[in-house]
C-alpha cells in the first residue's frame, strides 16, 4: 500500500477511539432496527437527522464557522455548533482543524495519499473511519486563532461525546428503548456513513465545471447525493467557491443549506451572505471549463 502521509513527522495511526463510536452506533443499529422500525419513529429519526446536520453541520460549522461565508450573532454561531456535536461526527473544533489541513493539502500537487482519494472505497473506509491523522504542527494552514481559541469550541471539544451519550440516554428514559434506536443509533451510524459516503464520492465521481490548478484534487458535483447531502454533494462548486454559502450553482442543484441560510438572513439572525456568481468567491486559482464527467470504473 502507497504510504498515506507524505511527511513523516506527521502521525497517521489507527485510532480506538474512533473506531469504537462508530460500532458503538453500528452495531446496535444492525441488530435491533428490524425490530424498533416503524413509520413514525422512521419519519422522527428523519427529521432530526435533516434539521441537525443540515443546521448543525452544513449551515453552522461548515459554511459559517470554518468558511465564514456569512456573519452571525455569537448565540447563532453557539447553537449551529452545538448542533454539529448532536450530529454524532465528533468535536467541531477537531473537524475545523481537519478541514483546514485537508484544503491545505489538497490545493497543492504534494497532496498526502490519505487525503488524495486516489484509493477505493474500501480502503477508505478503514482509513477516513478507523484512523486518526495528525499533523505535527498546525502552523502551516493558517487556522484563524479567534476559532482556535474559541471557549465554546474548545468546551465542545472536551465534552462532546457527553451530549451525545446524554441525549441517547434521554430519549431511552423517556421513550423507550426502540425510540433510542431509530433516533439516536440509527440517526448518528446513517450519519456517520453517509458523511464518509458523500465525502468519498464527491471527491471522486459527477461531473465538474472547474478546476483549481496545481491543485490534486478539485472534487465533483454529484446531483443525487448533492440533494440529500443539503448542498454538499455539489463539490467541485465549493472547491472553487471555498467561500461562497451557496453550494448548488446550476437551477437543478437543489440545496437545502441555502434555503435555510435565506430563511435566516430573512431572520435576521445572519448577514452579510457571500454568494457565488454575487460576489468574488471564486478561487484565484480556479478556472472554469466545459463539463466534465467522471465514472466509476467496475473492475471484475
Ligand atoms: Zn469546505
Ligand atoms: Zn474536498
Amino acid at each position: 500500500m502507497k504510504n498515506p502521509k507524505c511527511r513523516m513527522e506527521d502521525q497517521l495511526a489507527f485510532c480506538w477511539k474512533k473506531s469504537i463510536w462508530l460500532y458503538l452506533f453500528l452495531l446496535p443499529s444492525a441488530l435491533f432496527i428490524w425490530s424498533a422500525a416503524s413509520l413514525k419513529l422512521g419519519v422522527i429519526s428523519f427529521t432530526m437527522t435533516f434539521f441537525i446536520v443540515c443546521i448543525g453541520h452544513s449551515v453552522g460549522l461548515h459554511r459559517g464557522i470554518i468558511h465564514k461565508s456569512y456573519n452571525s450573532k455569537r448565540w447563532f454561531r453557539n447553537l449551529t455548533a452545538y448542533l454539529f456535536v448532536q450530529t454524532g461526527l465528533g468535536s467541531p473544533l477537531a473537524w475545523l482543524k481537519l478541514h483546514y489541513t485537508r484544503d491545505y493539502w489538497q490545493n497543492r500537487k504534494d497532496c498526502p495519499g490519505y487525503f488524495q482519494y486516489h484509493h477505493s472505497l474500501i480502503t477508505d473506509y478503514f482509513w477516513n473511519l478507523h484512523l486518526h491523522y495528525q499533523p505535527k504542527s498546525l502552523d502551516p494552514f493558517s487556522i484563524p486563532e479567534e476559532d482556535l481559541k474559541d471557549p465554546w469550541l474548545n468546551w465542545l471539544d472536551k465534552t462532546w461525546y457527553l451530549h451525545v451519550l446524554g441525549l441517547n440516554a434521554c430519549i431511552w428514559l423517556l421513550f423507550g428503548f426502540e425510540a433510542m434506536i431509530m433516533c439516536g443509533a440509527v440517526r448518528i451510524s446513517s450519519t456517520l456513513l453517509g458523511h464518509w459516503f458523500i465525502g468519498y464520492m464527491t471527491h471522486k465521481y459527477g461531473y465538474s465545471h472547474f478546476k483549481v490548478k496545481e491543485a490534486d484534487v478539485s472534487g465533483k458535483n454529484n446531483w443525487f447525493l448533492g440533494i440529500v447531502s443539503f448542498g454538499e454533494g455539489y463539490h467541485n462548486n465549493h472547491h472553487a467557491h471555498p467561500q461562497s454559502a451557496k453550494f448548488g450553482l446550476k437551477w437543478f442543484e437543489i440545496d437545502f443549506g441555502w434555503y435555510f441560510i435565506l430563511l435566516f438572513k430573512k431572520l435576521g439572525w445572519i448577514k452579510n451572505v457571500k454568494e457565488a456568481g454575487k460576489d468574488r468567491t471564486l478561487k484565484k486559482k480556479a478556472t472554469v471549463h466545459k463539463i466534465h464527467w467522471a465514472f466509476p470504473s467496475f473492475r471484475f
